[in-house]
């Protein structure tokens, strides 16, 4: 007998330091960006920004303030009916302090904003065209994005923009979407933003799903199964972690087995590429598979 809700030996991990580490860090407080990668304390952010060894440099960077309009049971970002407004110089900033960044690989996401008529969708697109022309094109860019309550012109204005990827997370299985997400989220609603964003000519899709909420294995296959004949290309799949005691509680610690043969599934159904590890995240190393496998 296992206790499956303690935390299991594979889930611990170091904590990331180092002089590559303190250099950017500063770097970022000096450009005045925001990271997931700190907010969330990744436990990857020592591989993601170090690049090196092979691979490539990614971070995450959060556009639209720190404060979402939604509620999701997992996450621990702030929540406001009425957040601060839009910061119009954010596109620009960011295109240049990513640009002076030199990284290779840059995942945009951001807090929901069902405040805004159009959730955002302008203000996200415009900073992908802005990176896009201060790289001279070279920066690769995912863009992680709200649903925008499945408003059609939001999709195709993001998908359109210039990006390398089109990601949205359904986050977990078809019944647990109400448990886990804000009850403004569905997974219809998401499975029909991932088809609009390739229907509008996204040239990659990608979402992610949490294990650990509770689903069943054959709800975790169901739901790449489904996500596969929508077109989906991409999936990536990772343990929850619950960020404080008021957040909703882990149901189980998936087996570093388990994943692996999620990820072996999965690639069998003819996903381009799969990511499927206890630590992985939706960004997880995102650079390094894209730029081998993928888009060049
Ligand atoms: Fe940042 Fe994502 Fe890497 Fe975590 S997995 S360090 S959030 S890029
Ligand atoms: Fe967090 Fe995104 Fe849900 Fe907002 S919509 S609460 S940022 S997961």
């Amino acid at each position: 007998w296992r206790d499956r809700k303690r935390k299991p030996d594979w889930m611990k991990r170091i904590v990331p330091g180092g002089d590559k580490y303190t250099q950017i860090k500063a770097k970022l407080r000096e450009l005045n960006l925001h990271t997931v990668c700190e907010e969330a304390r990744c436990p990857n952010l020592g591989e993601c920004w170090g690049g090196g060894d092979g691979h490539t440099a990614t971070a995450t960077i959060m556009l639209m303030g720190d404060t979402c309009t939604r509620g999701c049971r997992f996450c621990a970002v702030k929540t406001s009916r009425a957040p601060p407004p839009l910061d119009p110089k954010e596109p620009a900033n960011t295109a240049k302090a990513v640009g002076a960044w030199g990284v290779d690989y840059i995942v945009l996401t951001s807090v929901d904003r069902d405040d805004l008529p159009d959730g955002g969708s302008a203000h996200i697109a415009e900073t992908i065209k802005l990176l896009k022309a201060e790289t001279g094109g070279r920066l690769l860019v995912e863009a992680l994005v709200p649903d925008f309550q499945g408003r059609r012109e939001s999709v195709e204005e993001v998908a359109r923009s210039g990006l390398d990827v089109f990601a949205h997370n359904v986050e977990t299985v078809k019944r647990l979407q109400g448990a886990v997400r804000d009850r403004r989220a569905s997974w219809d609603q998401s499975l029909s933003v991932l088809k609009m964003a390739k229907q509008s000519g996204a040239k990659i899709s990608k979402t992610s799903i949490m294990l650990g909420c509770g689903e069943s294995p054959q709800e975790v296959m169901a739901a790449l199964r489904e996500l596969r004949d929508n077109g989906v290309d991409v999936v990536t799949l990772g343990q929850y972690m619950r960020p404080t005691k008021r957040h909703m509680a882990v149901a189980e610690y998936v087996t570093p087995g388990a994943f692996r043969a999620y990820e072996l599934a999965a690639k069998d159904m003819g996903f381009l590429y799969v990511a499927s590890g206890p630590m992985v995240r939706s960004s997880y190393r995102a650079g390094e598979y894209f730029l081998a496998n993928v888009l060049r």
